[in-house]
């Protein structure tokens, strides 16, 4: 007679919730919890507290732009240090429980060090554990390339190893922990009246980390939406509140026409690239240096061409390096880093020239200076100096985000 397959449960916990060992040994009590239901659970965990910025601030004082695989050398190790102490902490509560790293968990990558995609998850290993019976912890964040090298996945890039592994695994739920309980209108830090959201589509929630929000890794949300799974965003401890990524219906009509985001979020490490000449060069240099764009225009031809492009500095640690070699090209570079972006994401909302129009307006009256204002189908996003960005967040909020 066939024995029903017991049910795969991916976990994973945000650096907050392992920062310090008290933290560490509840979370090995929730683990527990959840195997003792008679779940098979795989952990992916993130480095404890602040370790990985701790990292990245010590290779930075020996080198300005360090070499990208060595960084990952490096900050492959912070969340080895999480995975370990969290088997132990198991171990100590009578749970059977082995840790991993991402090679060892067969999360293949694409060789770009620093932002690199998973390609592939061969869990062989994983699987033969849970057979087992034992509970699995993963090192988040990190992989292994073609190359065998060891590869990171970009910040926030656990949530990327929990999604592809729940994928890979065809686990029934993939669970992220954190300290905030889902994702809300705006950051509460910057707009105290923002409103939980307890569900988003999956284009919302990667147009909004695309653009800055830290709840979700942008990878982590398309690698949900290639294999179909539901996110459940979490607080580990407190709320019972979460928010859930789905696959998105039609877009509301209504909605759309209305002056009305679902979101807001900004990112102050935008860098905005412009040359008159010698566009196509640029860009080739900027592929092979493995700059990832969030947006770009080539206009013209030959040497003629010229290219605007804006890339996000986060997982570029030696952007220094790559912005000589820019400037060696002999263009008339302009790098503009002077700027934060402010985005509000919502069906329709970029389509319609009336709210484009609107908004605009509202951010001069509230005496704010918007130098550039980019919409797409479902996002629409204004360019202000650094130090208004925040007030431009509440104002756009209040503007268009209604619960
Ligand atoms: N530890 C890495 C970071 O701080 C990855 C993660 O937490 O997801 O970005
Ligand atoms: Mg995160």
């Amino acid at each position: 007679m066939a024995t029903t397959a017991k049910t795969i449960v991916v976990q994973k916990y945000g650096g907050s919730s392992v920062a310090n060992l008290d933290r560490l040994r509840s979370v090995a009590e929730r683990v527990a919890a959840t195997a003792r239901q008679g779940r098979r659970v795989v952990v992916v965990v993130s480095a404890m507290g602040k370790t990985t910025d701790e990292l990245l601030a010590l290779a930075r004082s020996i080198s300005p732009a360090p070499p990208r695989r060595e960084l990952d050398m490096l900050l492959s190790c912070g969340e080895r240090i999480s995975m370990a102490l969290l088997a132990m902490a198991l171990g100590e509560l009578g749970v059977d429980a082995i840790s991993f790293t991402g090679s060892q968990s067969g999360i293949l990558t694409n060789d770009r060090h620093s932002g690199a995609r998973i390609i592939e998850v061969r869990p062989v290993r994983i699987q033969d554990e849970l057979e087992r019976d034992r509970v699995v912890i993963v090192a988040g964040f990190q992989g292994m390339s073609y190359k065998r090298e060891i590869t990171t996945l970009g910040r926030g890039g656990s949530d990327t190893t929990a999604v592809a592994l729940a994928a890979a695994l065809g686990a029934e739920a993939c669970e992220i922990y954190s300290d905030v309980d889902g994702v809300y209108s705006a950051d509460p830090k910057v707009v105290p009246d923002a409103h939980h959201l307890p569900e988003l589509s999956y284009d919302e929630m990667q147009e909004l980390a695309e653009h800055g929000a830290k709840v979700l890794n942008a990878q982590a949300v398309s690698w949900a939406r290639r294999a179909g799974i539901v996110i459940h965003a979490r607080q580990t401890a407190g709320s019972s509140r979460e928010t859930r990524i789905v696959p998105g219906g039609e877009a509301d009509p209504i909605r759309a026409e209305g002056l009305r985001a679902r979101a807001v979020t900004a990112t102050r490490t935008v860098v905005q690239l412009r040359t008159a000449r010698r566009g196509l060069q640029a860009l080739s240099l900027l592929g092979e240096e493995g700059v990832a764009l969030r947006h770009s225009r080539l206009v013209g031809t030959g040497e003629a061409a010229s290219l605007e492009a804006t890339l996000v500095r986060d997982d570029l640690p030696d952007w220094p390096h790559t912005l000589a070699r820019l400037r060696d090209l002999g263009t008339d570079l302009v790098c503009d880093e002077e700027h934060g972006t402010v985005t509000a994401v919502g069906a329709g909302l970029g389509s319609n020239a009336r709210v484009l129009a609107q908004v605009g307006a509202h951010l001069v009256a509230c005496g704010l200076h918007p130098v550039r204002m980019e919409a797409s189908s479902l996002s629409l996003c204004t360019w202000l100096p650094h130090p208004e960005v925040e007030e431009a967040t509440r104002a756009l909020h209040s503007l268009l985000c209604h619960e």
